[in-house]
């Protein structure tokens, strides 16, 4: 995948939602078809970037597509919509991420939205999952603090 000139949104890439240091590891190919594609470039632009419109500080997802394969590797559930293309994980740098969560979930449409490995009394612990999906979209909100699923 060139790195440059496949852009799929105003700020992202098709690029940087499928690289994979996993991947590149292993030497698999980390490569979505056209439906993933299809999948990624609506998750970059109902979910990606408004967030990065509202907040305007840059950033990119640290997780995003995953081939079946380096999925396994990452220790990922075999039902995980980052091999659909429908997820990704990320972080706004100086942005909390519960801040982060309840922007989406008070302004977004999203499948699945789930607060990883936050804990309250630090703010930038963990990372924020969201998904989107083309229809039936489910609004489901979670907090994991790596034991334990809440709803928020
Ligand atoms: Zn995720």
């Amino acid at each position: 995948m060139k790195k440059t000139n496949n852009r799929i949104s105003e700020y992202f890439s098709l690029w940087e939602l499928t690289r994979s240091a996993i991947a590149l590891r292993h030497g698999i190919p980390n490569i979505p078809e056209a439906r993933e594609i299809e999948r990624l470039t609506q998750l970059a632009k109902y979910i990606l970037e408004p967030v990065r419109q509202n907040f305007a500080i840059p950033f990119s997802p640290s997780s995003r597509f995953r081939a079946p394969e380096v999925n396994r590797l990452a220790g990922s559930k075999p039902t995980s919509q980052h091999i659909l293309g429908q997820a990704a994980d990320f972080e706004i740098p100086t942005i909390g991420n519960r801040a982060l969560a309840d922007w989406i979930k008070d302004n977004l449409d999203f499948d699945q939205l789930i607060l990883e490995f936050h804990q309250p009394d630090a703010p930038k612990s963990g990372w924020v999952h969201c998904s989107y999906r083309a229809n039936d979209n489910r609004k489901h909100c979670l907090i994991f603090d790596g034991r334990n699923y809440k709803e928020f």
